[in-house]
């Protein structure tokens, strides 16, 4: 007896049982409209990268489209150093795995195109795979008419405390940079003297002379850095006062026994946290550094796998977990991240550099304003072109982000313009920076 025969054997006819499923497939619809008050279920129609550059920085979105007319999302997919890249990732592989899905079941999507590339976890396809989660989520938005702070608990907080950057290449530069700062309301101030690692302090590279490297190749060594750092502290702790939160960046740039020495010699200026001490691959010298001292450290924007910060954060080996949004892989990452860190009492400082896109700042203040431990926000200037093309972006004020109060994450973009901001013709490497022998020095 084959299938249909034994069907009929059992009263039913398979055009019977198909119809059936039909009937289920009409029920559910049916229910789900009663539940969504009406909404069809909906589909991904289209996913495309968009790019432009209106201050210079090479900005990737990520437009996702909807099988209901006029709804779609837009999500961070910025990459300065790789824009190509991404746009590869996002209109010839994330288009097609994505186009005709479901765009309502946002963890399903993230965790089946995470995989769909086999092998993951790497800054171009964290970035696209962020383009597409970020839409998601503000489809999500716009469909429940609500910002996204709204679907993910409310606010914790009024607005988004931040920190702005200040320097100088003389000391008098610095606290110049900083008063101003604190006359803008800044309650926390980064501080840097000169460019990351201070290169204008170190002394004519041997390198150069040797005709070894290229002539743009900068150089950089630790003992002026770190000398110059410690004398900027000083400074500007005697002349700004004990109130400011001042917050420095190393950026990586000194041998790991080096960082943990200056981390050291800077705990008398209460520093509100240090950045950066390790690069990605001396993650093992943190337990080192919290056993010699209590400086609040901040860490992880270079870091895309999982791997470099769960045991951070739940060792307590850091205070601030500092993970640019897009490169993790989107908001719903950031979210649990988050929430790992509310146990071990590790607050957030989403990386919110320029390279960041309005709409992947937006999805930071978001965040922010929406989890209990954040810490502190990057604050970024948009300059007008910015302002333009993507309207609704984030807006700071007296030291606090802001965000455009409407559904999704409050930012547009309007294309036509963003067509008239091409990318700068120079590529946006990281340029090589050397030590006096020529050595490379890794960010
Ligand atoms: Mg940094």
């Amino acid at each position: 007896m084959d299938r249909r025969e034994m069907l009929e054997a059992l009263g039913f006819g398979a055009a019977g049982l198909l119809g059936l499923a039909g009937r289920r497939q009409d029920a559910s619809a049916a229910e789900y409209a009663r539940a969504t008050k009406g909404l069809p279920p909906l589909k991904i129609t289209d996913v495309r990268a968009i790019l432009t550059a209106p201050q210079g920085i090479r900005l990737c979105v990520v437009k996702v489209e909807t099988s209901e007319p006029g709804l779609y999302g837009l999500g961070c997919a910025t990459f300065n150093q790789r824009p190509l890249t991404v746009v590869t990732a996002v209109n010839e592989y994330l288009r097609p795995f994505a186009k005709g899905r479901d765009a309502e079941n946002i963890e399903d999507m993230w965790q089946n195109a995470y995989t769909s590339s086999y092998w993951r976890n790497g800054p171009v396809l964290n970035n696209a795979l962020s383009g597409l989660d970020q839409a998601l989520w503000d489809i999500k938005g716009k469909r429940a008419n609500m910002p996204v702070y709204q679907l993910v608990g409310g606010k914790c907080r009024f607005a988004v405390d931040c920190y702005t950057h200040c320097g100088g290449g003389t000391l008098a530069q610095v606290e110049e940079s900083v008063r101003r700062a604190m006359e803008r309301g800044f309650r926390h101030i980064r501080i840097q003297r000169g460019g990351y690692g201070s290169p204008h302090l170190s002394k004519q590279a041997d390198f150069k002379e040797a005709g070894f490297g290229a002539p743009v190749d900068s150089n950089m060594e630790v003992r002026p850095y770190v000398k110059g750092t410690l004398e900027m502290f000083e400074h500007i702790r005697h002349t700004c006062g004990d109130d400011v939160e001042l917050l420095h960046d190393i950026h990586e740039r000194i041998p790991p026994i080096e960082a943990i020495n200056l981390v050291k010699r800077l705990e008398q200026y209460r520093p509100f946290f240090i950045e950066d001490p390790f690069s990605p691959e001396d993650i093992g010298y943190f337990k080192l550094l919290r056993q010699q001292t209590c400086v609040p450290i901040a860490m992880g924007e270079l870091y895309n796998n999982p791997h470099e910060w769960v045991g951070l954060m739940s060792e307590r080996l850091i205070d601030f977990i500092r993970v640019h949004i897009s490169q993790i892989g989107g908001f719903s990452v950031a979210r649990k991240i988050a929430a790992l860190g509310e146990w071990f009492n590790v607050r957030s400082a989403w990386h919110g550099p320029g390279d960041v896109s309005p709409v992947g700042h937006a999805a930071n203040a978001h965040l922010d304003l929406a989890i209990w431990n954040f810490g502190i926000q990057e604050a970024v200037s948009f300059n007008e072109k910015t302002r333009e093309v993507f309207p609704g972006a984030p807006t700071i004020e007296k030291g606090y982000m802001h965000i455009h109060e409407a559904p999704g994450w409050g930012v547009d973009i309007d294309e036509t313009l963003a067509a008239k901001f091409p990318l700068p013709e120079h590529p946006g490497y990281w340029e090589p920076v050397r030590r006096p022998d020529g050595t490379a020095v890794r960010p």
